[in-house]
């Protein structure tokens, strides 16, 4: 791979701007530069060859920081734990989405999630975060982070930015903020976090803490990057559990976080010693899910828009939680229409009754299958109350209206009237 950023990353022709999903196909990638193939071979190469040892030399300052770029000076591949072609021509194209200057690839969401943590919070710090947030987000905020001298404050999504300003002032109590973490919309409530908001109150914080300023993180995984560009509304950072809905078929785990090059730097740097890449061939993998990434958005979401009408017109459902249906002139529906493009096609219903209703739903579907996690080709249901959230203090479980007659649903891109008549038919039964 060349030094210089070269026609392979063309944005425009003329001055028409080319949309992401047209440049999924070749961007990034010079067929030249691999004997003509048209697409990416897997450079299965733990190492690469410097042509002579000055080259070596000045990859090795660059990629240690030893001395700053010249102009338009990138550095060149050493090793793989470092930088791989498939990693290179995968974040290049996962930055396209958010329009942002750097994209780094990860073994896994929480693998992204972490390193970003690790880099930007040091003893003494505080993150503060909203709630509910991933199972693994909150066990390593709540149960690893103290062990390290960082302490947490939450606040609960939906609620809006009344409940963010207070946590920030709690947060100010107990240390420095370094980062403010943000899922929204949350799972599997769907509760909203106002994103410009949170801009306009972290920028004051760092004014009172010295200029010192907290990086706010934003876990773009359930409606990015099609229907939710954090980015483009005040966040520092946009994290994504690829495993979802950008890999999209279920067969693979990675992860990724979009930022500024200024950002994103310190990012790297603990990636490279931490270990947490992504490998090549799931690169791949990922790369060849982005060419269909936003069909499969846009089909998934259709199907959900039709389920979510069914369900809340269903005698045996009692709450629809589908961010389609939020009120209008109310304060969520205000943010929703500032920061989504769609309500997505994960959501959560309640039937009438309890665990034992919520089971027999579960139970008597035949085609749509029983299994956490979510953003696939196939539509997949769970019960948040008793699995994904398990974990979570029966308590916090209802104040957040986690119930236990909950089902979370992931709508996959099959036919919808099957998929409807599966959830009648199970419905049917209580
Ligand atoms: C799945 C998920 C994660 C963790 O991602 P992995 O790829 O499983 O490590 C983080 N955040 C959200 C919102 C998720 O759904």
């Amino acid at each position: 791979m060349p030094t210089q950023k070269k026609n392979y990353h063309k944005r425009y022709i003329g001055d028409h701007k080319l949309h992401a999903e047209s440049q999924m196909m070749g961007y990034g990638y010079d067929p030249a530069l691999s004997e003509g193939a048209l697409k990416p071979p897997v450079f299965m190469t733990s190492t690469f060859v410097f042509d002579n040892a000055q080259d070596g030399k000045e990859f090795f300052e660059l990629a240690y920081g030893k001395r700053t770029a010249n102009e338009g000076e990138e550095s060149g591949l050493i090793y793989s734990r470092i930088n791989n072609p498939d990693l290179e021509v995968l974040e290049d194209r996962l930055a396209i989405w958010e329009d942002a200057e750097k994209g780094l690839s990860f073994s896994s969401g929480m693998a992204a999630i972490s390193t970003c943590l690790w880099a930007y919070l040091r003893p003494g710090d505080v993150i503060v975060h909203s709630a509910p947030i991933y199972g693994g987000s909150e066990y390593l905020i709540r149960n690893i982070l103290p062990e390290f001298g960082v302490e947490s404050v939450e606040f609960e999504s939906g609620l809006l930015d009344y409940t963010l300003a207070d946590a920030l002032e709690e947060g100010l109590t107990k240390g420095r903020i370094s980062v403010v973490y943000i899922e929204t919309p949350a799972n599997p409530t769907n509760g909203l976090v106002d994103l410009q908001r949170c801009r306009k109150l972290v920028d004051a914080i760092a004014e009172r803490q010295g200029g010192h300023k907290p990086i706010i993180m934003v876990d773009n995984t359930f409606l990015g990057p099609v229907w939710q560009q954090a980015l483009k509304h005040g966040a520092d950072i946009s994290i994504y559990s690829l495993t979802k809905y950008v890999a999209g078929h279920s067969d693979v785990v990675a992860g990724a976080a979009l930022g500024s090059a200024e950002v994103m730097a310190p990012v790297m740097g603990f990636r490279t010693i931490l270990g947490t890449m992504c490998d090549p061939h799931t690169c791949w993998l990922v790369m060849r899910s982005l060419e269909t990434l936003k069909l499969r958005m846009e089909r998934s979401a259709e199907n959900a828009a039709h389920i979510a009408s069914y369900l809340r017109d269903h005698p045996k459902v009692e709450r629809v939680h589908y961010l389609g249906f939020l009120e209008e002139g109310s304060e969520a529906r205000k943010v929703y229409d500032q920061q989504c493009l769609s309500a997505g096609s994960t959501f959560s219903f309640d039937v009438k009754g309890g665990e034992k209703e919520a089971f027999r739903v579960l139970d008597t579907l035949s085609f749509i299958k029983l299994a956490v996690s979510l953003g696939g080709t196939e539509s997949l249901i769970e019960h948040p109350f008793s699995m994904t959230h398990a974990d979570v203090p029966d308590d916090v479980k209802t104040r957040l209206g986690i119930t236990e007659s909950m089902i979370r649903i992931s709508v996959g891109v099959e036919h919808v009237d099957d998929l409807i008549a599966d959830l009648r038919q199970a419905l049917d039964s209580i």
